[in-house]
């Protein structure tokens, strides 16, 4: 069965096309700029890459390009039978995968008022597609699902009830195809079953996200109703105390759009550095640039807190687990965050942290009591394996 994995953003799509049960990627690319006149188009098969402009007016415009390029490249003469969809937040209505219906549809229309940029065009990326491929079922797979273990001790806030009960307002988290995905692989390669694995999984990329997994279950996460909680990310900011918004709207006059922007788009990394990659602000630090050197240590101080609550918060943990563009290539990152917890019992083999080597690897020392691992994400798959299971389930 071939199966299209489609991650619908406000102005981008991305597809991958995978066969499966193989697991066989066969083809992938990105439309970018969406909506403008040079909208940067790229397309793969096997190792032929080919990138061009061109106007794409809108996610319309940019899927029939893609079914195009498939139809073309790709799936000559096949039908496209299944398309796993993105979907940022499923609240509480959804704990699992979903074929999509109308109901399901309709539900992530509403579902917007907690993800206001992602749902959105998420579902203008599901409607798109029914309408190119009518034949094909259409399965969502949200990033809140995977965290729909975490208890309501944890996931309520302290805050009048009302605010939960009319306004939805609890912990969600987010990346949780990533924290799932990469779980399994944790829990698979320590030799363990799912189900008595506890670890505290790092996801580091443009957006930044832990949790601390419990017999392989979310049961606590960095991020909240929205992904600005948390860590210190490439431009949001994580936490912060809750009265700066009031603070910025009385004495700076801005307004909640404004505030919005600045703690989303204009924080993290890029508020102290003007860099938002984390690339740059290493090469920064490399020519012993002060602002770059202090975003390091306040990024790595960040996720060190966190492995330190969420150990307390499973008792004991098989290991940690670093994904993600900055978790699998950041040599940096991971010495600073762990440095100096020996005394709970982890410890990194600086030269094997340091080897760069494809694949799930062990960067602990001999003596480190819990396992310090990186592993390679992949939620195109992860989506593709959901949406292939679940169809295979409902035959
Ligand atoms: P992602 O969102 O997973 O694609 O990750 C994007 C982030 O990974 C960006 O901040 C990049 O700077 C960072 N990244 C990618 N490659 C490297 C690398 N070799 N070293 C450090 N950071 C990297």
């Amino acid at each position: 069965m071939n199966v299209l994995v489609l991650n619908s953003g406000s102005s981008s799509i991305k597809f991958s096309l995978f066969k499966m049960p193989e697991e066989q990627e066969i083809s992938l690319g990105l439309i970018e700029k969406i909506g403008e006149e040079n909208a940067l188009v790229t397309l793969r098969v096997s190792s032929n890459e080919t990138k061009h402009t061109q106007l794409v007016s809108d996610h319309s415009a940019g899927l029939k390009i893609i079914a195009d390029f498939l139809a073309d490249k790709v799936l000559i003469n096949q039908e496209l039978s299944a398309i796993g969809h993105r979907v940022v937040h499923g609240g509480e209505a959804y704990s699992d995968t979903q074929l999509i219906t109308d109901e399901v549809l309709r539900k992530i229309d509403e579902l917007a008022v907690l993800a206001p940029l992602h749902n959105p065009p998420n579902a203008e990326g599901i409607r798109v597609s029914q309408q190119i491929f009518p034949q094909a079922n259409q399965v969502a797979i949200f990033d809140t699902a995977f965290h729909s273990t975490i208890p309501p001790y944890t996931y309520r806030y302290p805050v009048p009830n009302r605010l939960y009960q009319e306004h939805g307002i609890r912990v969600y988290g987010m990346h949780g195809t990533s924290h799932q995905y990469v779980t399994q692989q944790a829990a698979s390669f320590l030799g363990k079953p799912l189900d008595s694995v506890n670890l505290i999984t790092i996801h580091l990329g443009n957006g930044c996200s832990m949790t601390a997994v419990k017999n392989g279950k979310s049961t606590d996460t960095s991020m909240g109703l929205s992904p600005l909680a948390g860590l210190m990310m490439g431009t949001r900011s994580g936490d912060i105390d809750p009265a700066i918004p009031f603070f910025l709207s009385e004495q700076a006059e801005m307004s909640p759009a404004e505030i919005d922007h600045l703690l989303n788009h204009e924080s993290g990394l890029k508020g102290i550095t003007g860099e938002n990659d984390l690339r740059e602000v290493l090469r920064k630090q490399e020519q012993e640039d002060k602002p770059a050197k202090l975003a390091l240590e306040m990024y790595c101080y960040r996720i060190k807190k966190y492995v330190g609550a969420y150990l307390a918060v499973l008792g004991s943990a098989d290991a940690l687990v670093f994904t993600a563009g900055v978790g699998e290539n950041s040599p940096f990152v991971r010495e600073k965050s762990l440095e100096g917890l020996e005394a709970l019992g982890i410890q990194l083999d600086s030269s094997k942290n340091n080897q760069s080597v494809s694949g799930i690897q062990e960067l602990q020392a001999e003596d480190s009591k819990i396992k310090i691992l990186v592993v390679p994400t992949n939620e195109e798959l992860a989506i593709a394996q959901q949406t292939f299971q679940l169809l295979s389930e409902e035959k």
